[in-house]
């Protein structure tokens, strides 16, 4: 089912991982901000040093720069049809950007996933990926840094989507393939109740 989707949540909430597989299951690319920048970082790219020197701190890339990378990767061909968006928007700013790029081709947005998992279950996520992915950004000081963040810059988007009525809240808690399951089924069920 093609649609343009927005996944959002905290830190560790294990949205990457979702993100890939309902978006394979969706037949949509899935677009990652961050992965973008840490393939730049790798390639040493003139956009990889500068993205880096804000993710190693936790730290928003500047606006302008990820507003624009995002509208040259929406402009792709494989995202005409539909796309599912992974860490992006991340404020208010970016939410009026992305509502530029798709009203500038006549689109819209058709859901925003909000993947849910309580406070006190991310930190432990968090460090245990560390320990596993080798992420510059997951010491323990970052981590926390990135999860205020997220209450500040990122939470008050939800009341933006509400507003909209296009959020749709799952919870995050379970095993990958349990928190795969319920997220395919109530993100398809919104799609058919809610055409655009
Ligand atoms: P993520 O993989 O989504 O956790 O992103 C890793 C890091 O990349 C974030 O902590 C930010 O430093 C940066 N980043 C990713 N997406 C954005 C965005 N939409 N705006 C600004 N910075 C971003």
């Amino acid at each position: 089912m093609k649609a343009r989707v927005i996944l959002i949540g905290p830190p560790g909430a294990g949205k990457g991982t979702q993100a890939k597989m309902l978006a394979e299951k969706l037949d949509i690319p899935a677009i990652s901000t961050g992965e973008i920048f840490r393939s730049h970082i790798s390639r040493r790219t003139e956009l990889g040093v500068l993205a880096q020197s804000y993710i190693k701190n936790g730290n928003l890339v500047p606006d302008e720069v990820t507003d624009a990378l995002v509208r040259d990767r929406l402009g792709e061909a494989d995202a005409v049809a539909g796309f599912l968006l992974d860490g992006y928007p991340r404020n208010v700013h970016q939410v009026e950007a992305l509502d530029a790029i798709l009203s500038d081709s006549g689109l819209a947005l058709d859901a925003v996933v909000e993947l849910t998992v309580p406070d006190g279950d991310i930190m432990g996520r968090l460090l245990r990926r560390a320990g596993l992915e080798n992420r510059a950004d997951d010491t323990e000081e970052v981590i926390a840094h990135r999860i205020a963040l997220y209450h500040r810059e990122t939470e008050p988007l939800m009341s933006v989507y509400r507003e909209r009525g296009i959020l749709l809240n799952v919870d995050g808690r379970g095993t990958i393939a349990e928190v795969l399951t319920r997220l395919t089924e109530e993100l398809t069920d919104f799609l058919c109740k809610n055409p655009l």
